[in-house]
């Protein structure tokens, strides 16, 4: 027999409906997509945009904030009289009460830098940087969705593991915290020490390439256009204040348990520098962590939105 009668029959098998040529056939058809998926999902690092995750309590006005950047202003600077200005527009979106997050498709313009959320809104092309804004439920039963978005993707398997976050904006009340009868101040520090102590916790498990980013922090003191609402200054340094509070009665809590005596510079608890009195943002730098306050506004007259906006450009 020659070599062309042995590649004959050889091509005659093949195309003979033989079980074994049929069920090899059928393994190469359903096992080479399988594994090109494998092999593409294992080497690209991400195809998610850069993430900015939105948290604070209820009435802070997150909803508000997330209309604001998605629609603009209902009154445009460029078109309208003073006097058509509305102080309170009404609320396009329904406050964000449910489980799941919602997220809205934004761009910062690049090329030249972001001046103004209004220009954006119009930003496109090669000048203008996608980013995903996720507004979060801000319920105390319902805070575990925004802490789990800050895991570190090489420790969780969740659904947000993918996600590429740049940026956390902490939207606070300020003219609810100026109350001193309303337990605004503490429920705004209990929620800010949880996400602050997990981003702390995300800095100790760094390790090897895959280390988590940092991801920096804007406390927002919104509703500046209110007169009762606090400046800037004094919404960080009550906080500050609180936050250092909490720390002492969660360590003394700790110790009471008997789990007190475990705690070390990486212990549980414990947020910010070990065994400092006083508690300040700027400890939380020696976890890679830039905590930063800005006051402003989403309705009525004020600063506005526009700090804001441009400290979001400059992080995604
Ligand atoms: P969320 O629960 O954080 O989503 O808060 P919302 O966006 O639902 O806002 C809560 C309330 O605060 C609403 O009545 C808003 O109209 C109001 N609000 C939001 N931002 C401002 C602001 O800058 N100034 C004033 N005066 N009210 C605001």
């Amino acid at each position: 027999m020659t070599a062309l009668d042995t590649l004959k029959a050889a091509f005659e098998a093949s195309l003979t409906p033989s079980p074994t040529v049929l069920s090899v056939g059928l393994a190469i058809v359903l096992l080479i997509p399988i594994l090109l998926h494998f092999i593409f999902s294992a080497t690209t690092p991400y195809t998610t945009l850069p993430s900015v995750l939105l948290v604070g309590p209820s009435g802070a006005g997150k909803t508000a904030l997330l209309t604001l950047f998605e629609r603009g202003p209902l009154y445009h600077p460029d078109t309208g009289s003073a006097s058509e200005k509305p102080t309170v527009p009404t609320p396009v979106a329904k406050t964000h009460t449910s489980q799941a997050p919602s997220t809205v498709e934004l761009a910062v313009s690049t090329d030249p830098p972001s001046s103004s959320y209004t220009t954006d809104l119009d930003a496109a092309g090669a000048t203008a940087k996608k980013f995903l804004l996720v507004d979060t439920p801000g319920h105390p039963k319902l805070r575990a969705h925004a802490l789990a978005h800050l895991q570190p993707s090489t420790t969780t398997k969740t659904p947000h593991s993918k996600t590429n976050l740049k940026a956390l904006l902490f939207l606070t009340d300020a003219a609810a915290l100026a109350d001193p009868d309303s337990r605004a101040l503490s429920d705004t520090a209990e929620y800010l020490y949880d996400i602050l102590l997990t981003l702390q916790r995300r800095f100790h498990q760094r390790s090897g390439s895959r280390a988590p980013a940092s991801v920096p922090v804007l406390v927002a003191a919104n509703k500046a256009d209110l007169f009762t609402a606090l400046p800037a200054a004094l919404v960080k340094a009550n906080l500050e204040g609180e936050l250092g509070r909490i720390r002492k009665a969660r360590s003394k809590g700790l110790l009471d348990s008997g789990g007190g005596g475990e705690e070390g510079e990486e212990g549980d608890g414990w947020l910010g520098a070990y065994g400092s009195e006083r508690f300040g943002f700027r400890e939380m730098m020696e976890f890679d962590v830039e905590v930063e306050v800005l006051g402003g506004n989403v309705l009525g007259e004020g600063p506005g939105a526009e700090k804001w906006w441009k400290w979001i450009g400059e992080r995604v």
